[in-house]
């Protein structure tokens, strides 16, 4: 599929934990930071259950991965970051969350919003089961997007307090599996590499996960004549 060059202004990321944009997209925002982009996440839910530390509480894992998304948003030259506070592993999609999220594209304006694909259920070719926040993140985030930033009559009160309509040119689902557009990062690799070395509390051997990101960054890549790669089902809003 043909697509126009993709040149955003400002870009939305919305995912359900600290490190979903990271492992998903990080060199794709580095890349639209280089060109002069404001890169913006917003992370649904608190991270206050992803540690196998049985020493850890939830008060302190929240505060930890805070941090950590902060520093990875750093590493990618992102502007800044949101925190909904969502419990963890409990994420649904309701009125509330969609609210929350059109609360911030009205605000951010985001040209480009990048999220997770929330058809994605499971993947029998590489044995796992796609965590249900990931699903309720990219349902509710699509959602916001369309129709429910783009009508003033959706949410009056947001409308009230200022909160203008917006329409998002193109979302960019994050999609290992099916894809119908792939973009080139080879020469941000290492900023998503930084990104995610930042998430210590979730990333044990930094040195590992480069390994196998860079094998599967050069499978997604070279379907498109690229070194490395990252993948998206991309939607162009008409
Ligand atoms: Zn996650």
């Amino acid at each position: 599929m043909q697509f126009a060059p993709l040149e955003p202004k400002v870009v939305l990321g919305i995912a359900a934990h600290p490190d979903d944009l990271d492992y998903g997209a990080a060199g794709t925002m580095a890349g639209f930071a280089e060109a002069g982009a404001d890169i913006h996440y917003l992370i649904l839910t608190d991270g206050s259950k992803g540690s196998d530390n049985s020493t850890i509480s939830s008060a302190e894992l929240i505060k930890i991965r805070e941090k950590e998304q902060r520093q990875a948003v750093k590493a990618i030259g992102g502007k800044g970051v949101d925190f909904l506070g969502y419990p963890d592993a409990e994420l649904q999609i309701t009125m509330s969350l969609k609210k929350d999220i059109v609360r911030v594209i009205r605000t951010i304006k985001p040209d480009v919003v990048i999220t997770m694909d929330p058809s994605m259920l499971y993947s029998a070719n590489r044995g796992f089961i796609n965590h249900p926040d990931h699903r309720a993140a990219g349902q509710a985030a699509l959602d916001a997007v369309f129709p429910l930033a783009r009508d003033h009559l959706t949410f009056p009160e947001l409308y009230a307090d200022g909160y203008e309509p917006h329409k998002t040119k193109t979302v960019l689902l994050v999609n290992f599996d099916n894809n119908n557009f792939i973009v080139d990062i080879s020469k941000t690799f290492d900023k998503k590499i930084a990104a995610l070395a930042a998430h210590a509390s979730q990333v044990s051997d930094i040195g590992a996960t480069e390994q196998w990101l860079k094998a599967m960054a050069g499978k997604i890549g070279g379907q498109a004549g690229y070194a490395l790669g990252e993948s998206f089902m991309r939607i162009d809003l008409q």
